[in-house]
């Protein structure tokens, strides 16, 4: 079962989020009908926006994640809440590379290696927060952590995994995000640092048994690290008739009529959960 876990390491010097999402990514699989490197770059930004869903405090709070790269995945979008309910896209799912030269997904070559990663929080201020950093790898996991030591100045540490099997399932996915608090001692700095570095991947460890806690108490080196919350991230789309209406409304009477006559009715599909919805009058 998919969870989001948040907790605090050496005091309060260190905060974490992480998550497992393979029921997330699946999800998103199984709607959007993805290539498999589609699905590991989508599965990542997908986790990476239910982790930083995760640190808003309000219930009405939004995050939007816009990667816009220049490699054939196209731009991925992802919206998430504090509660981790989490809904994305990728505009072209099918896009497909071959394995690099580590034998591994390309992500980086699906996401391209030119563009722009945008951050929109709207935490109910008169105008969204917004932040953008440049993508240079197209690796999910180190834009994100560009974005936050760049953007908001938090020196941070981000791992993100999706496992593919030979089925094209998705048994394992998640990954963590660990961030540096001013008051954090120099030499637990260089520790984490080591262990960061000699750390097997996220979804590994999570396929030999690994819990979250766990896991965390490796990256950390902290075995006291106290967890203060656990929410269930979800994939969730909160697309209705009712809102795809509103863009219906922006046509004249003579455009909707022309499009019935020629199309026999108007039909709205959301890009997060692929829904269609129909209009004949
Ligand atoms: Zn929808």
């Amino acid at each position: 079962m998919d969870r989001l876990i948040k907790a605090l390491a050496y005091d309060g010097g260190v905060r974490l989020y992480c998550a497992s999402t393979s029921e997330l990514v699946s999800h998103a699989l199984k709607i959007h009908g993805m290539s498999p490197t589609a699905t590991g770059a989508l599965g990542r930004f997908l986790t990476a926006g239910a982790l930083m869903g995760a640190m808003l405090k309000n219930d009405d709070d939004r995050l939007t994640l816009i990667m816009k790269g220049d490699g054939p995945l196209g731009n991925m979008v992802v919206c998430s809440d504090k509660n981790a309910i989490t809904k994305g896209y990728a505009q072209n799912p099918l896009a497909e590379m071959p394995l690099n030269t580590l034998g591994k997904l390309d992500i980086g070559g699906v996401v391209g290696h030119n563009g722009m990663m945008t951050i929109i929080k709207d935490i109910g201020l008169k105008e969204p927060y917004s932040g953008s950093v440049q993508i240079v790898s197209g690796e999910i996991g180190e834009e994100c952590a560009k974005y936050f030591t760049e953007s908001e100045q938090i020196p941070s540490a981000v791992a993100l995994g999706v496992l593919l099997n030979n089925k094209g399932e998705v048994p394992f996915a998640g990954g963590y995000i660990l961030q540096l608090m001013p008051d954090v001692n120099g030499a637990v700095i260089d520790m984490i640092e080591g262990r960061i570095q000699n750390m097997k991947p996220f979804t590994s460890l999570l396929k030999e048994g690994f819990s979250l806690e766990e896991i965390l108490k490796a990256v950390t080196g902290d075995d006291n690290l106290v967890v203060l919350e656990e929410i269930k991230p979800e994939f969730r789309c909160d697309c209705s008739r009712k809102k795809m209406e509103a863009a219906i409304k922006a046509l004249t009477p003579e455009e909707k009529k022309e499009i019935i006559e020629k199309e026999g009715c108007i039909e709205i599909k959301c890009s997060f959960c692929g829904k269609v919805e129909k209009w004949y009058e």
